[in-house]
């Protein structure tokens, strides 16, 4: 039985004799693909790259060659390509599950923020002048991956910085999402957003720089970010998730310590 096992090893490795590891490299991270998806235009990526990066594209396109992929694709770990990489590489395999496992640990400490920011433009009639044409730009900063209570809760406030030539207070501080400025004027200029955060969170305040756009309807950007939380929410988070696996007595013991 032994033998045959041994036999039909080698048969497969014959067959992907000319299977090299680069050949099974993930053109995003550049390593060995670790749970492999395929795109529809054939394409494979780690399921965890491929997810970060479609996550920052504003059109959902195959990284590598570019086709649009359909807005239905799910992508799922490709079983049977998994299953010949492990045959394949046994060592390098291993090796990759778990740099992926040391990762998710290190991304608990982390919180992702996704970014939408930008402006829209329009042309609206002049608020003085009869007859005649003004420009009329809104900034924006939205975080799509938390509710307004989790802003809330994370974000002190979001403040714009106008250009020095704009009329009265150039740093604007909103407070409550959505984050948003707008003004009636024409001028391509940088606009820093800067995010402050509530004393929960570690990272220092985040800056983005947006230059302000006049072309059509304006103009957005995706942008992801972490930032660290606080070692003390951090066993919050954790705590949280170990209660769910909890009997009610045990949390009423532990709140009694
Ligand atoms: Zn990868
Ligand atoms: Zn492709």
């Amino acid at each position: 039985m032994d033998k045959l096992e041994d036999k039909s090893a080698n048969k497969e490795n014959k067959n992907c004799s000319n299977s090299s590891e680069i050949e099974h490299t993930c053109p995003i991270c550049i390593h060995l693909l670790i749970q492999p998806i395929i795109t529809p235009c054939k394409h494979a990526y780690c399921l965890k790259c491929y997810e970060e990066c479609s996550e920052l594209l504003v059109k959902n396109i195959c990284p590598m060659c570019r086709s649009p992929i359909p807005k239905d694709f799910n992508p799922i770990v490709d079983k049977d390509y998994a299953k010949k990489l492990v045959q394949l590489f046994p060592k390098e395999t291993l090796e990759r599950e778990k740099q992926l496992e040391e990762l998710k640990l290190l991304e608990k400490e982390f919180l992702k923020l996704k970014l939408n920011f930008g402006n829209t433009h329009a042309i609206v009639p002049h608020p003085k002048k009869e007859g005649e044409t003004s420009h009329r730009w809104r900034a924006h900063l939205r975080i799509e991956n938390l509710t307004d209570e989790q802003i809330q809760e994370y974000i002190q406030y979001v403040e714009f910085e106008l250009h020095h030539t704009y009329v009265g207070e150039k740093k604007i501080k909103k407070f409550k999402a959505p984050f948003e400025l707008e003004r009636l004027a024409w001028g391509y200029f940088n606009l820093p957003i800067k995010i402050f955060f509530k004393d929960i969170v570690e990272s220092e305040p985040i800056v983005i720089d947006h230059m302000l756009c006049f072309d059509g309807d304006g103009i957005t950007n995706n942008q992801i970010v972490k930032i660290k939380l606080k070692k003390v929410e951090q066993d919050k988070e954790k705590d949280k998730n170990r209660g769910k696996g909890k009997s009610s007595k045990n949390v009423l013991k532990d709140s009694n310590k």
